[in-house]
């Protein structure tokens, strides 16, 4: 049994039954009957569909938004911002996936008689393991694309937004989705491990890299496709040219933001020594200003952690860098009483022995470290054995796209941060995955591809 707690009170919102294994085979089975009669269906009919499932998240999305916080801690101008800004995403989606994915001819040669094609088939049934961070971000990332593209999925949402995910399903049902080509998975990990025992033809990933590593083992006994979208240790680098408040502003909400549970948090910052000093204390300034509170209060910024036992964790953190020598300058503990808060902390004088700037913190905790020149910003962002996002703040844009052309991340950010757009892939290099979404690549991701070499006689 599944017991659903709320993050800032420890009450139980609700008892689920998690899948048994004859649950999990029956949603299997069903996947496989219903999804080639979903593929043989013209596109324009998955189109309306997942047109009709966007006008019911839009219609819903305040609802949608209070179960999200509810269950998972995220302030509620957070969790609408994240119902609204998923509507942009599906309408990505909605408008290319039929271009992206149409028969293309690369050679017609009447002479020798020969076609060259290049067409995209479903891969099948997908298994979408989603995290609970950003679940419509995650999750529709994958499931939009996938049932676009002809597959069914079988959704497990984390054991932490559920009742998000059952949410998710009630309104693909609602928008005419069978039951058979879009089904929740419900449970903790071992559902999830349970999922990849079943014959799916691909697994799309969102979480942790211990997991992922799991997941990526379990996937290679049988070759399928595998996509891990994993964590990352993401660092912004503070030139001395910059407007210091602003520059405070966009970081320290990149750092914070969501409690600092987001993959693309900012979890590293690097700060000319020119402006060090400034820059600190601004941005110790703007962080003692945070509201820290229930997350249904409108003026709440930072809410509770959606994990208790992450607490112990950021308290290992903390203590790690107190040994080691660095600066605390706010915050660096958690909050007595009930619900999983922990105080928005900042660091200066670290260095990469301390697990603050190697490991992925997931929290709201910073480290600030003073940089003397680009070349040593570069080699401290390279640092790391994630590569996520990587950004610097200067006025000078040339500058910038040569520290960028050298960081080793999947996106790369100039005077901004913590962001991702639909028109763009998005992708991890090292342990921060394999494989991409969004854009139209992340259309094709859910396709296999195939070459067609045909002579007439
Ligand atoms: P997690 O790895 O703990 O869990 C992710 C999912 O895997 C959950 O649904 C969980 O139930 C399932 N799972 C757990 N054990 C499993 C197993 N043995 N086999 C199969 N499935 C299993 O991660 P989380 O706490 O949900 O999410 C936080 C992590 O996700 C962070 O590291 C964060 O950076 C990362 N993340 C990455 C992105 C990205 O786009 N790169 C986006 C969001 C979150």
């Amino acid at each position: 049994m599944l017991r659903i707690l709320n993050p800032a009170s420890h009450s139980v919102i609700r008892e689920i039954e998690e899948e048994t294994p004859a649950s999990l085979r029956r949603k299997y089975e069903e996947a496989r009957e219903a999804q080639p009669l979903w593929a043989a269906i013209p596109g324009t009919e998955r189109l309306a569909a997942i047109r009709r499932f966007r006008e019911l998240l839009e219609t819903h999305a305040a609802s949608l938004a209070d179960t999200l916080t509810e269950e998972m801690g995220k302030p509620i101008k957070q969790s609408r911002s994240e119902l609204a800004g998923v509507l942009a995403r599906i309408d990505f989606f909605l408008e290319h996936t039929q271009s992206t994915l149409a028969d293309e001819t690369v050679l017609d040669d009447p002479g020798e008689k020969l076609t060259e094609r290049i067409s995209h088939e479903p891969l099948g049934v997908i298994a979408n393991i989603s995290a609970w961070n950003y679940p419509y971000f995650v999750g529709s990332n994958v499931f939009v694309p996938a049932l676009l593209a002809g597959n069914a999925v079988l959704y497990k949402p984390s054991e932490f937004a559920t009742l998000t995910g059952l949410a998710i399903e009630k309104l693909m049902r609602a928008a005419g989705i069978p039951k058979g080509v879009f089904a929740a998975v419900i449970g903790a990990g071992s559902v999830g491990a349970a999922t990849l025992k079943l014959e799916v033809d691909g697994v799309f990933f969102t979480g942790s890299l211990a997991i992922g590593q799991k997941i990526a083992a379990a996937a290679s006994k049988r070759m399928i496709r595998t996509q891990l979208e994993l964590g990352g240790k993401d660092p912004i680098y503070v030139c001395e040219d910059v407007d210091i408040a602003a520059a405070v502003a966009g970081v320290a909400d990149g750092a914070f933001y969501n409690s600092g549970q987001s993959c693309c948090s900012v979890e590293r910052l690097y700060v000319h020594a020119a402006i060090h000093d400034a820059f600190v204390e601004a941005f110790v300034a703007e962080v003692k200003g945070y509201r820290m509170g229930e997350p249904m209060d409108e003026a709440t910024y930072i809410g509770p952690l959606a994990r208790q036992p992450h607490i112990a964790y950021l308290k290992h953190q903390v203590a790690d860098a107190r040994a080691k020598g660095a600066k605390l300058l706010t915050g660096g503990k958690s909050v007595p009483g009930k619900g999983n808060y922990f105080e928005p902390t900042v660091f200066s004088q670290v260095n990469h022995d301390m697990l603050l700037m190697r490991e992925e913190t997931f929290g709201p905790i910073i480290g600030i470290q003073k940089v003397n020149d680009d070349a040593e910003a570069v080699r401290l962002m390279n640092d790391t054995e994630y590569g996520l996002t990587a950004g610097v703040y200067t006025r000078d844009g040339e500058r910038a796209r040569k520290i960028l052309a050298q960081v080793h991340a999947g996106s790369a950010y100039w005077n901004c941060c913590d962001r991702v757009s639909p028109r763009l892939p998005w992708s991890g290099v090292g342990h921060s995955g394999v494989g991409l979404t969004l854009s139209t690549y992340g259309i094709q991701a859910f396709t296999r591809t195939k070459a067609w070499h045909l002579r007439a006689v």
